[in-house]
């Protein structure tokens, strides 16, 4: 697939809402996730793993571990105005190649 080029991306992800966390309870998170919102799965209040779709537009379903112990794994954060940060930088090795970090509810690009 062709990337959209990285200045496309940036202007996108300004113009688009700071993205909040949904808490869903279950070790999985739902077959369907929402466009502009990170769905976090906790069990037993236990945070197991945190989904969003890739903000490059291609519609990949992206699951990031947040167990401890497991690699790899990231670090979620929710400010007090609920918006998201994830840690480190999401990175996607095949398909759209997308390389960004989620800051404050916000998509930041890298190249
Ligand atoms: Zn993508």
């Amino acid at each position: 697939m062709k990337r959209t080029p990285l200045w496309w991306r940036r202007l996108i992800a300004w113009f688009t809402p700071r993205r909040s966390l949904i808490v869903v309870e279950g070790d999985t998170l739902p077959k369907r996730l929402p466009l502009w919102s990170l769905v976090m799965a906790r069990d037993d209040g236990e945070d197991w793993s945190v989904g969003l779709r890739c903000p490059c537009g291609c519609g990949q379903r992206l699951e990031m571990i947040l167990l401890k112990g497991v690699k790899p794994r990231w670090d979620i954060s929710v400010d007090p105005k609920g918006h998201v940060s994830l840690h480190p930088s999401v990175w996607l090795r095949d398909g759209c190649k997308s390389h960004f970090w989620v800051k404050g509810g916000k998509i930041v690009w890298c190249e």
